[in-house]
Formats: structure tokens, sequence, C-alpha cells
């Protein structure tokens, strides 16, 4: 390994200033992090070896030649914003084909003016979640070393996109998740799709540590959010964004916080574009907890734990860690995609609060279930760790941190099929603001239709 040895279009670079590593992408660290400290990596470019667009809305050209499968692709229609493999690396399933869909009615429950809300579907994807915008990225990179065994610690989404990505280009994969921490329609995936699926007694956060001690014995490929190519391709959820509101940005986006990639992928797509010219403004950012697994927003809010310039204080992270481990801490939220207490982008996530002049909060999985339930009366559905984004905004209105003319894209990361115990749960039990349970009634015509007329 040479740190400064000569490279292409793309390098990858190690976080923490005082180190700055660069390495080529062809090489793969350990864990995907900085062989010299430990840090996370990030990929960087060499812009003006790039043929960036001088218009963000060039992309759009794009349109016309879909039939080629990278131009449809809605990450590698954008691919001169993530150069870092060739062509002929480059995996696709048609990902992306995302709609953003301005919601009024969701506004109105926020509390918000018409025309101020839009959500961002990701779960259209094909794997029916937002993995697989990183996928198609990280799978382009494990084709271009050469991988050929995969492995991935999953809460569910990530195990379906692994193993849909994972076949269709002839790389083996094996997911762990934990026992009872994913939802059905999650698991199903993994299994239809032909992963070796080995779950553990434990929680996603053990998952996370032991798949990267395996990783590391087998020399197998790791699909984390600790791999910096899958962030390339999460970056294009906003360029997406941007697309549909005309190649305008908004004023901000609300995500939900797990292990924070995507949290950490959007302000390194804001920083990336400003820097460009190819945005005037940087947008703000909400990362929404739940307050089941809110490691989040215990740091920041009540520990005041900041990026700091990359110097991060490590010794509060260590602390608050150990509270964890010693009081046998396991993270609990109906919200299973972001029940996560340890997220491996934490810092990285840190650097998008201050790129993005982010603000953080965590809510209850009541607010999330009502919001999810208000997401599928009026909009497309979404899985509940989707819909901390809407139960996060409307916090952020009631405490007039959004303003309810603001435009806001809140990111709806999962399909809503992902999870439908949970939603039939919440509409059977009728104790939710927003439960429609089925009417029991014998099998007959007329008591049938005085219901229809009721
Ligand atoms: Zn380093």
């Amino acid at each position: 390994m040479s740190p400064s040895k000569k490279r292409d279009t793309a390098f990858q670079k190690c976080i923490n200033p005082d180190c700055g590593a660069e390495f080529e992408c062809a090489l793969v660290t350990r864990g995907f992090k900085c062989p010299r400290c430990g840090e996370l990596l990030d990929v960087c470019y060499e812009w003006d070896k790039v043929a960036v667009p001088r218009r963000l809305c060039d992309f759009g050209r794009r349109w016309a030649s879909r039939d080629n499968p990278l131009d449809f692709s809605g990450v590698w229609r954008f691919r001169e914003l993530l150069d870092f493999c060739e062509d002929r690396y480059k995996v696709t399933i048609g990902e992306g084909q995302t709609i953003l869909q301005r919601n009024d009615a969701v506004a109105k429950y926020v509390g918000m003016r018409r025309g101020s809300v839009f959500l961002q579907y990701e779960g259209l994807n094909p794997s029916g979640s937002f993995k697989d915008n990183g996928m198609a990225a990280a799978f382009s990179h494990a084709k271009m070393v050469g991988a050929r065994s995969s492995a991935c610690a999953s809460t569910g989404n990530t195990s379906a996109s692994v193993a849909m990505y994972a076949h269709s280009c002839e790389i083996k994969c094996t997911v762990l998740i934990g026992s009872g921490r994913i939802a059905f329609g999650k698991l199903s995936q993994a299994m239809d799709y032909g992963a070796r699926t080995i779950q553990i007694d434990g929680d996603f956060d053990e998952c996370m540590r032991r798949v990267q001690e395996v990783c590391g014995k087998l020399g197998l490929y790791l699909l984390n959010s600790l791999n910096p190519f899958r962030l390339e391709g999460q970056k294009t959820t906003i360029f997406r964004i941007i697309e549909q509101m005309g190649w305008t940005v908004p004023e901000w986006v609300v995500v939900p916080g797990g292990n924070l990639g995507n949290s950490s992928a959007f302000a390194k797509a804001f920083y990336e574009l400003k820097q460009l010219g190819l945005i005037d403004q940087i947008p703000r950012i909400a990362i929404i907890n739940a307050a089941g697994a809110d490691t989040l927003n215990e740091l920041v809010n009540n520990r005041k734990l900041t990026w700091n310039e990359g110097r991060v204080d490590q010794a509060i992270i260590a602390e608050y860690y150990s509270e964890l481990t010693a009081r046998g801490f396991s993270p609990h939220t109906c919200a299973s995609a972001i029940e996560i207490s340890r997220p491996v982008n934490l810092k990285k996530c840190l650097r998008a609060i201050e790129v993005c002049n982010g603000v953080v909060l965590a809510v209850t999985d009541e607010e999330i279930c009502d919001a999810k339930a208000v997401v599928g009366r009026y909009g497309l559905g979404c899985e509940p760790a989707s819909a901390a984004t809407v139960a996060g905004l409307k916090r952020l209105r009631s405490q007039g941190i959004v303003g309810s003319d603001e435009r806001v894209a809140c990111v709806l990361t999962g399909h809503p099929l992902k999870d439908p115990d949970l939603t039939v749960k919440y509409h059977k039990d009728r104790g939710g603001s927003f439960s429609n349970p089925p009417v029991e009634v014998a099998n007959d015509v007329d008591q049938i239709i005085r219901l229809i007329q009721a």
C-alpha cells in the first residue's frame, strides 16, 4: 500500500484531518477503515479531471437515451458525480426510479402550508428500499476489485438489497441478522433472493461487530455503510429530489437516523454540488431518531458532541457507549430499520450536521405509527422508520424550527409492505389515532349493505 501513490479521477481519503491518508479506489482496506488510524474513509474526486455538466439540468437529457441501462438507472444517470469506476464494472438493476410527491394532506398534518411538503418515495426501488442506490455503487466497486463473495449485517433492508444485487452479478453473499429483530417482509426477501442468511442471538450492533470480524478473517467484501462506495450511490437520492423540484434545492431534507449513512451521504452530495457551483445554497438537514434508539440525539443534544473540524471528542462517545454496556442496553423501537445504538457513520454524520446546519431529534413509536398511517392514508405508504421523518417534521413545526412555507423533502426510505405485521397491528388494535380496522359482519347481503351505507 502506498498512500501517496498517483491516482485516477477518484481516490479514498481518511476523514481524520490529523491523518488524511489517501488511497486508490482499487484498494480494499480492512473493514473499509483507514489502515493508518482506523477512521472512516471518503471517496473523493479530482473534479478537474471529471466531465461534470455545467448545469444540473443537463443530466435531464439522459431521459432521452434511457434504452441505455446506465442512463435509465437513477444512480448512474448522475455518474459524473460518482465517477469512481469504469462503465464496464457498473451494476444496475433499474434502481432509483423513485417519486417525489407533493403531499398537501401530510403538510396539513404537520402544520405546514399547501405546497410545502414533499415525500421522496425510496421504497419504490427494486428491493423496496433506498439501499438499492448504495448497492448499485458498492457492487460496481466489488466487481472492479474482483470480489467473489460478500457479507453484510442487517436490520432487514440491507440484506434484501444485497441479496438481490449479489445474485444479479454472481457474487456470493451472506447476511447476518439479529434473532427476532427483522421485519417479515425483509426476511422473506433475503431468503427468496438466495442469500445465505445467518441469524445470531443478538441485536444489529452485535451483528455489525461480527460481520466485520468475519469479513476480516475470510476476506469477504463488506456491504454495510462503512463502505464509502455505498454512500456514493446514496448521494443520488438528493440528485433526484433536486431534479423533481425543477433542478432547485428544498430548504430542508428530513431523514431517519439509523446507521447514519443516508444523512452522511446527503450532506456530501450537497457539499460537492456547492463546491462544483451547481447549487447556490446548501439545504438544512433534520435527522430523526426513534426514542428507543436515540444515540445521535443523546450525543448531539445532551452531551454536545460536534464535528469540531474533524477532531471529534472521542471520550464523550466512549463514555456513553460504556454506559450503554454497563446497563446492558439494547435498542428497542417499532421502527426496526433504525433500531441501532452504535451507528457506524456517527462521525460522518456529525460532519453532515456541520455542513447542513443540521438538527437532530427523537420521536416516540406512537408518533411514528400515527405518521405512518397518515402517509398511508394520504400517500403511497411507507415502512415505520420512514415515517419518523413526518413525525419529526411535525415536532420541528411545533417548535418553530421549520417555517410553515419552507419547502421540505421527507425521505421515505422503505416500502409499506416491508413490515405488514406492524401495519395490521396498528389498524386492528384500534389504539392509534388513525386506526382503520376491518369490520366483522355475518355473511348476509343486507347486513353488508347496511354497513356500507352507514
Ligand atoms: Zn487515517
